[in-house]
């Protein structure tokens, strides 16, 4: 009989410590990176636009992206900390519920544990013997992936998450920096709308891929989103460039 959960088919039991992050687990850790790559790639795109269309001094284009790159990364992996931190604590308080139950009430949660198991079609028969057995086994281990999907041990690291975001924001932003600090002044601006537009369609069909949606929709979006958003500073930059000077 096949444990109805889990990594059951090399006969492991479910609550034996196997690699905790699955193919999906890693997909979303790379579309995550992907997304950060890409919110680099606009924000400092547009800062590093935008002041070059003000002046043409090397310097204050470089001190700009770097301030957009720092800052920028700094506020996704906050973001990312902030996020990861309560959702962590919320499974937490959820384990140490399901442990203090199952010590309080354990028959109300043997109970639980079969009902949940009759709910994926096992009889009501097997289903007892089944929770029994688990119980037996390791009680909040099955209690915590039939009941709440979570395991104990892929509870997500919130400082992982800060740093891989920030390291994600940071490669995005690098190529907005060399596009408009390397050429000669003179064509700057449309070598660095061109890299950033042909980044923003690679990182959106990616994202897209590997978010299991097709590619082209949301690649359209998030080049024409990225290429309003330089327009945009680019044009601000120019007027302020003109006018304030
Ligand atoms: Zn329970």
């Amino acid at each position: 009989m096949s444990v109805p959960f889990s990594t059951s088919a090399s006969g492991q039991h479910p609550n034996e410590p196997h690699s905790s992050i699955g193919l999906a687990g890693r997909l979303n850790w790379l579309r995550a990176g992907v997304l950060g790559a890409n919110d680099g790639i606009v924000s400092v795109a547009a800062i590093v636009v935008g002041v070059a269309g003000a002046t043409s001094a090397f310097l204050p284009i470089l001190t700009a992206g770097m301030a957009g790159l720092v800052g920028g990364a700094i506020s996704m992996a906050l973001g990312e900390y902030v996020s990861v931190s309560s959702q962590r604590d919320s499974e937490r308080a959820l384990i140490a519920k399901e442990r203090s139950e199952l010590r309080d009430m354990p028959e109300q949660e043997l109970d639980e544990l079969t009902g949940l198991l009759t709910n994926r079609g096992l009889s009501e028969t097997t289903a007892r013997q089944v929770a029994a057995e688990l119980t037996e086994h390791d009680a909040l281990a099955a209690h915590l992936a039939l009941e709440l999907n979570i395991t104990e041990n892929d509870i997500a690291n919130p400082w992982h998450a800060a740093i891989a975001s920030a390291i994600a924001f940071t490669i995005g932003a690098i190529l907005p920096m060399l596009a408009i600090l390397l050429p000669p002044p003179e064509i700057r601006i449309p070598v660095t709308f061109v890299a950033v537009l042909i980044a923003l369609a690679l990182t959106g069909a990616m994202g897209a891929k590997l978010g299991g949606s097709p590619a082209l929709r949301p690649t359209v979006r998030v080049v024409v989103g990225g290429a309003l958003a330089l327009a945009a500073t680019f044009a601000i930059g120019s007027l302020l460039g003109t006018t304030v000077a």
